[in-house]
């Protein structure tokens, strides 16, 4: 892993042995300024950007080149040669405008879809801050160069090779980098030139993750210079894997070509055994074939999809995945945390309790009148990592920690002295599992004072005095139990709680979690966002169950859970350490069966967030799930939809998820999946739409074979249809804004298959009564009009041609209106309905096209023919919503 010496392109001697003050004039950069736009300009030209792969952008000639591949342009082509080879030249050159035509229109499809994905990768670059010509901005990690001068923080991805300028209490993951799990403490001291990797802890990688701390570093490599980039050489990116559904369409469409051909030849082979001419029959079956393979399924699929992801984004969810959007659609459970998604993570402490003196507002006592409260507030500064603002109100940091120097600043604590009055020597981190930090400030004797604050049961736990007016008194059971007691009430309250205890120890050495005193507890307000209640209950009526899976303990988190109308299930949160190892349970044992009920998780530790994803997975479930730390990221991975939170969240947390809400309000995770649904929709009913249209093509053609009537439909005709009527309507579908009731039904099942039994027979069923309509109107025209066959053929085709078009008010689920649903308040559908009745007068009045597709003008009796059979499937349509059996599965 560790590369030779020689390889850094700027250094004579590698930038972790040198002093800071010597990286900084090779990289000639003031720290405190950073670089100037000058030298980024000259930098990045001389370095190019910080990237290790490149976004492939797939040109046009490709996506052209592309289009000819096609199955159905083989076919065509084959048509077109035949056709030529016959002596047919006006079919022969019409045949061949449909394969432009064809190709035209799939090019600018596929161009859109290829384009849109482009732009997605867009969204989810990952952004680094640095200092440039003194000011700290955020920019994108690729514009890093040599020299810039990054701002780190815990939580930051590392996005180039860095040596620390200076730290605090900087920590770094650099499992990705060395195999070792366990965190590294970095510091900005010179180490020996040969040391190895895991050793530099002067350096940040790119590729690593800081888990903790704070501090400023400046980039000495790049790109593929980095170690990260010694190991992976310069790839394009892989095209976005197909999601499921796509897969899914591409079956679809395999199974539809065998069935169609099979028809085709039978239709073709009885054609002529019946005496029909061999070029109408072949052209015929060809046409077919060409008119029942969906080529155009998964491309417009992948159009809805990323048109989903912009409008997500428009409504401040970012998704980085195109399978995300359908995944999302069939979400059944949200699982989340409290602290910044239900609440606000405005914190205010609202109360001290302590020994002697119980419950103490603030206001109205000063720390002078107590030394008890003077202790707890200088615990509550030490055992500190935020900081505050010096104008402005609030600060950087845990809006905990900072609500705690508020409360010291607001009793009348100097808390800019006490640092240095008693200089922390060491810092035992917050740690999720054990809910407790603490740190080790010298006294002027000479000893340390351990400052801990944490949960109250495990502060309490660890307690065996507590401090009563400035003395110290063994802490009895009775006492324990009157503060778990106090604990409890302040927790039902919905209050967030913390403990604070010290104890004074003569070394540094030694497990500070033991023999402490309590000092008291704080209680904290964070009140429940306003937008939180309405989307719970949105979810409710989505069928999609809300649980919260809290690091917090049981009665606050009870608390909070019902004021923001969390459906509990008539069941008391599970505490973390009462969860079984779940992963050894039955999946249908009465203990999973009570887990999976329960809708509020109290104390879960980071890898319990994990077994609780899997348990509701098993259960058949789709599991989305936020986080924001840099441990929640395993589960973020592992549920279906890992949600981040963009301004809180840490960019390990947004890195391991699939979706970002940029502003952390779980209100927009429901129209996510509200926009997910609406897109599955979306894209069924076009399938079901174009399906019912080429069945009832294949289907029309089939048995005028069998009765033995004339052709009603002729070959050109099928293709122009499939050009003409089928299209646009279908486009159109595939775009509509969904369904005012479709967050009022259950999630769809994530085995339900695109189309389904019921699907099948619809299609079926409107199929045949649009060929009835078809053949009626051929019947009519010849029998009652006593049209010629030419004439009569006109009649049916423009028969077929419009009630495909009305067929698209089908597509309307049951239980909307027939006059406002999503078909009819789909400006598209409109839209697509003129231009392709303007498109069939010009097939029928242009004279070279009407002569190409053998169409005579019809004459007024002709129209009310046309007219009324096509609307017949419609009105069979919307009679069969109405009062037929309920077959239409659609609206799921
Ligand atoms: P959620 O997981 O829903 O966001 P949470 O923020 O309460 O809830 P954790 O961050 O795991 O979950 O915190 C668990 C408990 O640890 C808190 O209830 C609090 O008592 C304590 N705690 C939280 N932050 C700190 C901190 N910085 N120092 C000491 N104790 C803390």
């Amino acid at each position: 892993m560790d590369r030779p010496v020689e390889t850094n392109p700027f250094f004579d001697k590698q930038p972790w042995a040198l002093d800071i003050a010597d990286v900084l004039g090779v990289l000639e950069v003031d720290s405190k300024h950073g670089l100037s736009s000058k030298q980024v300009r000259q930098r990045q030209q001389k370095f190019g950007p910080n990237q290790l792969r490149k976004h492939k952008k797939r040109g046009i000639v490709e996506i052209l080149i592309n289009q000819l591949k096609s199955i159905i342009i083989v076919l065509l082509a084959t048509a077109a040669l035949f056709a030529f080879w016959l002596g047919e030249y006006v079919d022969g050159w019409a045949i061949v405008a449909v394969i432009v035509i064809n190709t035209v229109i799939g090019f600018f499809t596929e161009l859109r879809a290829v384009r849109s994905m482009e732009a997605l990768f867009k969204l989810g670059k990952v952004s680094t801050r640095v200092r440039r010509a003194g000011k700290i901005i955020e920019i994108d990690a690729e514009e890093l160069v040599p020299g810039d001068v990054v701002i780190i923080e815990g939580g930051d991805i590392i996005t180039a090779d860095l040596r620390i300028i200076k730290q605090s209490k900087l920590q770094s993951d650099e499992s990705a980098l060395t195999g070792e799990s366990l965190p590294v403490s970095k510091q900005g001291d010179a180490v020996a030139e040969d040391t190895v990797l895991a050793g530099r802890d002067n350096m940040l990688y790119k590729g690593t993750a800081v888990t903790r701390g704070s501090g400023e570093a400046v980039v000495v490599s790049t790109g593929l210079d980095t170690e990260l980039g010694a190991i992976s050489s310069l790839v394009e990116e892989a095209d976005q894997e197909q999601t499921p559904l796509e897969e899914r369409l591409d079956k679809l469409g395999y199974r539809l070509i065998t069935i169609t051909l099979i028809i085709a030849l039978f239709v073709v082979g009885s054609g002529i055994w019946a005496g029909k001419e061999l070029f109408l029959m072949v052209e015929t079956g060809i046409a077919l074939a060409v008119a029942a393979i969906p080529e155009g399924l998964p491309i417009v699929a992948t159009i809805a999809l990323a048109k989903g992801i912009r409008l997500m984004a428009r409504k401040n969810a970012l998704v980085n995945r195109l399978s995300s959007v359908e995944t999302l659609g069939a979400t059944g459970i949200i699982c989340t945390d409290k602290t910044g998604t239900l609440t606000e993570n405005k914190m205010t402490v609202t109360g001290f309790y302590l020994s002697g003196d119980r419950d103490i507002s603030l206001s109205e006592h000063k720390m002078s009148d107590n030394s008890d409260l003077r202790l707890a507030l200088e615990v509550g500064v030490l055992c500190n990592n935020a900081s505050l603002y010096h104008q402005e109100k609030g600060g950087t940091g845990d809006p905990l920690e900072i609500a705690l120097l508020e409360a010291a600043k607001k009793a009348g604590l100097v808390i800019d002295e006490l640092p240095s009055k008693y200089p922390e020597i060491r810092e035992e981190a917050f740690d999720a599992d054990v809910k407790m930090m603490a740190t080790w400030n010298k006294k002027k004797d000479g000893e340390y004072r351990v400052s801990v604050k944490g949960a109250p049961g495990a502060v309490l736990d660890v307690c065996s005095s507590v401090m009563v007016d400035g003395e110290v008194q063994p802490l009895q059971k009775k006492d324990r139990e009157q503060w778990e007691e106090l604990n409890l009430e302040l927790g039902r309250e919905g209050l967030r709680m913390l403990a604070f205890a010290v104890k004074t120890v003569d070394t540094i050495e030694g497990n500070p979690y033991e023999e402490l005193t309590l000092i008291g507890l704080v209680a904290l307000s964070d009140p429940p966002r306003s937008d939180v209640k309405p989307a719970i209950f949105r979810c409710q009526q989505a069928g999609i169950r809300v649980v919260m899976i809290t690091g917090d303990q049981k009665a606050t988190a009870e608390s909070i859970a019902e004021s923001v109308g969390i459906d509990l299930n008539n069941r008391e949160a599970i505490h973390g350490r009462d969860l079984p190892d779940i992963a050894g349970l039955e999946m249908d044992s009465p203990e999973t069966n009570e887990i999976y009920h329960t809708s509020v998780f109290s104390r879960v530790s980071p890898s319990q967030k994990l077994d609780l994803i899997e348990l509701f997975q098993k259960k058949g479930q789709i599991v989305a799930m936020t986080g924001d730390g840099v441990n929640d990221a395993p589960a973020l991975k592992k549920a279906d939809i890992g949600i981040a939170m963009g301004q809180r969240g840490t960019q390990v947390a947004q890195e391991a998820s699939d979706m970002v809400l940029l502003d952390d309000a779980f209100s927009t995770i429901v129209s996510a999946i509200e926009q997910g649904r609406v897109i599955f929709n979306n894209i069924r009913r076009f399938i079901y739409y174009l399906m019912s249209c080429n069945v009832s093509e294949v289907m029309v053609v089939a048995m005028a074979t069998i009765i033995g009537t004339a052709l009603p439909i002729l070959p050109l005709q099928i293709l122009f249809l499939n050009l003409v009527t089928d299209v646009f309507p279908a486009l159109a579908l595939g775009v509509g804004e969904g369904e005012a009731g479709i967050m009022q039904k259950s999630p769809r099942s994530p085995e339900q298959p695109i189309l389904g039994r019921s699907e099948w027979i619809g299609i079926a069923g409107y199929a045949f009564i649009i060929t009835l309509s078809v053949l009626g109107s051929l019947f009519i025209g010849m029998e009652y009009l006593l049209l010629s066959a030419d004439k009569a053929v006109t009649l049916s085709f423009l028969t077929l041609a419009f009630a495909q078009l009305w067929h698209v008010f089908n597509m309307r689920s049951s239980d909307s209106g027939f006059w406002n649903n999503t078909i009819t308040t789909n400006n598209y559908i409109w839209a697509a309905l003129l231009l392709c009745t303007g498109l069939l007068f010009v097939a029928v009045y242009v004279p070279v096209i009407s002569d190409v597709l053998k169409v005579t003008p019809p004459t007024v009796t002709g129209w009310g023919v046309v007219f009324i059979m096509s609307v017949i499937p419609l009105l069979v349509g919307q009679l069969w919503k109405g009062y037929g059996p309920d077959l239409e599965v659609l609206q799921k």
